[in-house]
C-alpha cells in the first residue's frame, strides 16, 4: 500500500523540468534561467538522466514532497506538486513571481547576471 502511495505520488510529477534548472530567489521574486540547468538533466527530453538514483548521485537534488508541495516557494504554478496542492486547497507558501530569464519563454536578464542553486 505505502508502495503504492509513493509510486502514484512520483507520477505526479509532469516532468516539465523546472525545478532542474539554475535559480534565484530575491524578494518575493524566483529567478529561473532557462539557459542553465542541472548537470543531469536533458533539455531535449526534459527528463532526469539519472531519475532513479538522483538523490543518491546528485547531493543538491531534492525529493519533492507533500510539505514542499505546500510551503515552497521556489516551486513555479506550472509544478503538478503545486498545482496538486492547490486543487486541495493546501497550498500555502506566499506567492512569489516566477521570472523566467535568458530563455524562450519570456523575461531576461542583463548580461553577467549569475544565477544559481538547482533543486527538484
Ligand atoms: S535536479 Fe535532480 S531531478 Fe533534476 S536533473 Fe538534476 S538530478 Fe535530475
Ligand atoms: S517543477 Fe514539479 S512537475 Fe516540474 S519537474 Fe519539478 S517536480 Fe516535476
Amino acid at each position: 500500500m505505502f508502495k503504492l502511495l509513493a509510486k502514484s505520488w512520483e507520477h505526479k510529477c509532469n516532468r516539465c523540468g523546472l525545478c532542474c534548472h539554475e535559480k534565484v530567489i530575491i524578494g518575493d521574486e524566483v529567478l529561473l534561467d532557462m539557459n542553465t540547468h542541472c548537470e543531469h538533466y536533458d533539455p531535449k527530453t526534459h527528463s532526469c538522466k539519472i531519475y532513479i538514483e538522483r538523490l543518491t548521485l546528485h547531493r543538491r537534488c531534492r525529493k519533492i514532497t507533500p510539505f514542499h508541495a505546500m510551503f515552497a516557494r521556489y516551486l513555479p504554478d506550472e509544478c503538478a506538486y503545486v498545482q496538486w496542492a492547490r486543487s486541495r486547497h493546501l497550498r500555502f507558501a506566499l506567492k512569489r513571481r516566477i521570472r523566467f530569464v535568458q530563455g524562450d519563454r519570456g523575461d531576461s536578464l542583463s548580461d553577467g547576471e549569475a544565477l544559481f542553486g538547482t533543486q527538484s
